[in-house]
């Protein structure tokens, strides 16, 4: 490919999404949450993976600096809204902890696919010093996906437990 530049407009463009998709990850998962009192594994989890994204969000800020591309102006906080909603309406339902986590695992794998394809495009344009953060990203993707899947069915016999035992819906 000799456009170059077409590539770069890609690659931010791509860069930036991956931002605001990270900003929406932290607002679907810190409602999640404060709202969980009995799934304490499921709560340490996502705390440590909200830790993780505010790291994730760092390095991307980092690599579109180092591209000439300033990250103060990126205006992907209107999207903060939508987690809190969705989460919300799982919680009127009763089964939020099972339907948030439907949500989470899709969501982890759309940020799996994301990274790939940023980091198939960073490769081809030539960008070879954003590959290990955005590597160390998709890598702490894959990890939670993974936690997601093989915890489903624990938590499912546990929130059908509780339900038998007819505790409270909450989560
Ligand atoms: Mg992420
Ligand atoms: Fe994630």
């Amino acid at each position: 490919m000799q456009d170059s530049s077409e590539i770069r407009d890609i690659f931010v463009t791509g860069l930036k999404n991956a931002h605001a998709m990270e900003n929406q990850a932290l607002s679907i998962m810190k409602p999640q949450l404060s709202r969980i009192e009995n799934y304490p594994d499921v709560a340490a989890r996502l705390e440590t993976h909200i830790r993780e994204t505010e790291g994730q969000l760092e390095r991307l800020g980092t690599i579109l600096d180092s591209l000439g591309e300033n990250n103060s102006t990126l205006k992907d906080t209107a999207l903060s809204l939508t987690g809190t909603l969705a989460a919300l309406g799982h919680a009127i339902a009763g089964d939020e902890i099972l339907k948030n986590s439907f949500a989470n695992f899709a969501f982890e794998n759309y940020e799996i696919a994301a990274y790939q394809s940023l980091i198939a495009i960073g490769a081809r344009g030539g960008y070879s010093a954003t590959i290990e953060p955005l590597r160390k990203n998709l890598d702490e993707e894959i990890d939670m996906a993974r936690w997601l899947d093989s915890n489903l069915e624990k938590l499912t016999l546990k929130f059908l437990a509780r339900r038998q035992a007819n505790v409270t819906a909450k989560t």
